[in-house]
């Protein structure tokens, strides 16, 4: 099946086709800019170089027009015509305690995923236009909503509730979530058929680290706790977000620096974690290269981000009695050999010990970067949300059209 996977930001589409029967991407590429000045349409088909092409996009119904139409164009295209798109899958960023499982789209559901919106303001309304842009540009074709909180929707209690009035928790449904849900299912799944073992009979830990990042115990094939929580700010430092905090600290630094809501929201996700730290960059890369110049700033950040990660191994090692595969991902777990390296540190004596050469080898490819004779497993594993959102499209799709 030829299925367009879509993820909407608030000025962003990133689109993926990708062909379930032989699980290829055929053309993926994003619309950046959307409703500014020079928006911007990166695309690139699979066997072709990428492309791009500028234009007026004021909305997402525009930028869907656009996907649309790069993807069954002459010269850059991977289709002939619309009616090739078979299906369309959505991230959801909060499906709330309600969604469980990836679900058809239909009107209904539709109000039910407007519901969610308190819970995820700064997301759900951005996935929701995408949905509407995409009923406008390719009508009648079956869309499924897939959530990024629902992978973790099996944690028990003891993970999922605060120390906070449970009250609050009946009333206003605050309690641990999770996100990345898709990406630390992919993972998981991809280091049990790498240690060539059910995953049912794994204990595994899961480490996402992107521009927003989380970590998740995995306990046969079933994520048990996981690090972001009621909202994604929640865990490790991030590019941008604090991560762990004492709560009352925020309320110490809105009171002194008189701050609104909105303005204390902006200083935990935007100006806190590897940039709030350091003052150079939310980008790994950027700190990275300021420690190697000896930015002292930097280095603090980056020993921060790697503490607090360790930190997380060590809990969830006891959470899981055990482990067996220590896995890296996304844009950071894929590519830093130093933070990979910084954040197992020392932790031999759980069984995770890291090949230098191995480590350093590892970029932007799968590998067990495990020490011979290292008990536990650790793996550097390329993530794939688009993929599991296609293919959860794909089996919801078709199991709408046998009932
Ligand atoms: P997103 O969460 O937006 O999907 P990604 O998973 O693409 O993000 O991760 C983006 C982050 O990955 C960048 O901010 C950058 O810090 C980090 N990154 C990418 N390449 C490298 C690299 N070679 N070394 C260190 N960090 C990297």
């Amino acid at each position: 099946m030829k299925i367009l996977v879509i993820n909407c930001g608030s000025s962003s589409v990133k689109y993926q086709l990708i062909d379930t029967d032989n699980r290829r991407s055929l053309a993926k590429g994003m619309v950046s800019r959307i409703g500014m000045s020079a928006s911007v349409l990166t695309h690139k088909p699979f066997d072709r170089p990428e492309v791009k092409v500028s234009g007026e996009i004021l909305d997402h119904i525009v930028a869907v027009e656009y996907v649309v139409s790069i993807l069954m164009s002459e010269n850059h295209g991977v289709i002939k015509d619309r009616s090739e798109i078979e299906a369309i899958g959505h991230r959801v960023v909060h499906g709330g305690e309600k969604f469980t499982e990836s679900v058809l789209i239909t009107p209904g559901l539709l109000s039910e995923i407007r519901n969610l919106i308190e819970l995820a303001p700064l997301h759900n309304p951005h996935n929701i236009r995408g949905i509407n842009a995409c009923q406008k540009a390719l009508p009648g074709i079956p869309m499924v909503a897939v959530f990024d909180t629902a992978f973790h929707h099996h944690m028990p209690a003891s993970a999922y509730i605060y120390g906070i009035p449970y009250v609050m928790y009946k009333r206003y449904g605050i309690r641990r979530y999770g996100f990345h849900g898709t990406s630390h299912k992919y993972v998981s799944a991809r280091a049990a058929e790498m240690l060539g073992k059910p995953i049912e009979e794994l204990k595994i830990i899961t480490c996402h680290l992107g521009n927003g990042a989380s970590i998740s115990a995995i306990k046969n094939g079933v994520s048990i706790d996981t690090s972001m929580g009621f909202t994604p700010l929640e865990g490790l430092i991030m590019g941008t977000r604090s991560g762990d905090l004492d709560p009352a600290i925020i309320l110490h630094i809105m009171a002194r620096e008189e701050l609104s809501l909105h303005e204390a929201n902006t200083l935990l996700n935007k100006h806190s974690g590897l940039i709030g730290i350091s003052g150079v960059s939310s980008d790994m890369r950027e700190i990275i290269e300021a420690v190697d110049e000896n930015n002292k700033k930097a280095k603090i950040a980056l020993d921060c981000y790697c503490y607090r990660l360790k930190k997380y191994i060590g809990a969830y090692t006891s959470v899981l009695s055990g482990l067996d595969a220590l896995v890296f991902t996304a844009g950071v777990g894929e590519n830093s050999p130093i933070v990979r390296q910084m954040s197992c540190e020392g932790l031999d004596f759980f069984g995770i010990k890291i090949d230098e050469g191995k480590n350093k080898e590892a970029i932007g490819k799968e590998m067990d970067i495990s020490a011979e004779g290292s008990q536990i497993h650790t793996f550097v594993i390329p993530t794939n949300e688009e993929l599991v959102i296609a293919l959860d499209t794909e089996k919801i799709v078709k199991e709408s059209l046998n009932s």
